[in-house]
């Protein structure tokens, strides 16, 4: 693995923080809670695509696009951390978002993250629930490229081979913090929805034999898909830069148990890790990513399956401002 072999542009200041939670490891009574700051990547309210738009995005200037062009759902904070690296590099970005989550909520609607798609210039266009979304953006990129435009197309999530690197980069950088810390992980639990986050990170930490596994909780498809699709990913990130052997398919693990109703529906899980985040930490969650990733850290320890004698580092992937999103469901809770 050698990443400068791969285009790149620099989009915020690593390393992100690793911190311990101290007082959630208290409550919890359980195993040592350490967090990976991936909220903090800087570009507009930050998140995990920041880290894989530095591959994309510098995959998209070597080939002299002007135009990035990409897709999700309504509150997609891929979608709103795209539109930001497109202004901030001086290209046009058209989006496609999918009204994947059935809701008539305003606050849903056009709060949160769409907001910000407007705020920063975004074009945009919608589809309804069940488009085969990448199929669609790539239409829109024909569309464009005919029209003169030079545009680059980001698959939902930025999840393929080129934006994963991102996730080998923070794999590397991770254990670098902890060697210099001189702290001994035992395992990294985040949020899995694309699968380029938990591909990268199995492919950097296999690449590295550095024996810390990595527990993805779902956030939309069930177990077996989700697995198969972050091992499909990672052996064509290994492939690409160059680990040899391949990835062992028990080297991906997912829990899809804390999905509840489906994507982006709110679960009572869901609702106490966010609170206990910010009543605890002062940090914020978002309702359908870490929120629900935390969801599951917090039942796994509650249950055992994650020993106390453990050291866990939960990766934040960013997102509150999808909390803009879920306002009502929220303010139920405060009346509760
Ligand atoms: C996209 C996203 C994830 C999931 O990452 P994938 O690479 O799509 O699996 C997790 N958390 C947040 C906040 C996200 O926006």
């Amino acid at each position: 693995m050698h990443l400068a072999h791969f285009p790149r542009v620099r989009l915020f200041p690593a390393p992100t923080p690793l911190e311990k939670l101290e007082n959630l490891t208290r409550v919890l009574g359980g195993p040592e809670i350490w967090i990976k700051r991936d909220d903090c990547t800087v570009v507009a309210t930050g998140g995990n695509k920041v880290r894989k738009l530095e591959f994309l995005a510098g995959a998209a200037v070597a080939q002299g696009a002007d135009h990035l062009v990409t897709q999700g759902a309504v509150q997609s904070n891929h979608v709103r951390q795209t539109v930001a690296v497109a202004a901030k590099l001086g290209m046009k970005c058209s989006v496609l978002l999918e009204h994947r989550v059935e809701t008539n909520d305003p606050g849903y609607l056009t709060s949160g993250n769409v907001l910000l798609d407007r705020l920063m210039g975004a074009t945009i266009e919608y589809r309804p629930g069940g488009t085969d979304m990448n199929a669609a953006a790539e239409a829109k990129g024909e569309e464009l490229r005919a029209a003169g435009a030079r545009p680059y197309v980001i698959p939902g999530g930025g999840s393929n081979r080129v934006g994963a690197l991102g996730y080998v980069s923070c794999a590397q950088e991770l254990m670098q913090q902890a060697d210099d810390m001189g702290l001994k992980i035992d395992r990294v639990v985040h949020a899995t929805g694309s699968a380029g986050t938990q591909a990268g990170l199995v492919v950097g930490l296999e690449g590295m034999n550095a024996g810390v596994r990595v527990l993805g909780i779902g956030v939309r498809a069930p177990r077996p898909q989700q697995e198969a699709n972050v091992h499909r990913l990672a052996q064509e990130v290994a492939a690409y830069v160059g680990v040899k052997g391949g990835i062992a398919r028990e080297a991906v693990e997912a829990n899809c148990d804390y999905v509840g109703p489906g994507y982006g529906q709110p679960t009572e899980g869901m609702r106490e890790a966010v609170t206990m985040f910010a009543q605890l930490e002062g940090v914020l969650l978002d309702p359908v990513y870490s929120g629900k990733g935390m969801a599951g850290l917090i039942d796994l320890i509650r249950k055992g399956v994650i020993g106390a004698k453990e050291r866990v580092v939960f990766l934040h992937t960013g997102g509150a401002v999808g909390l803009y999103g879920y306002q009502g469901f929220f303010e139920q809770g405060f009346a509760a």
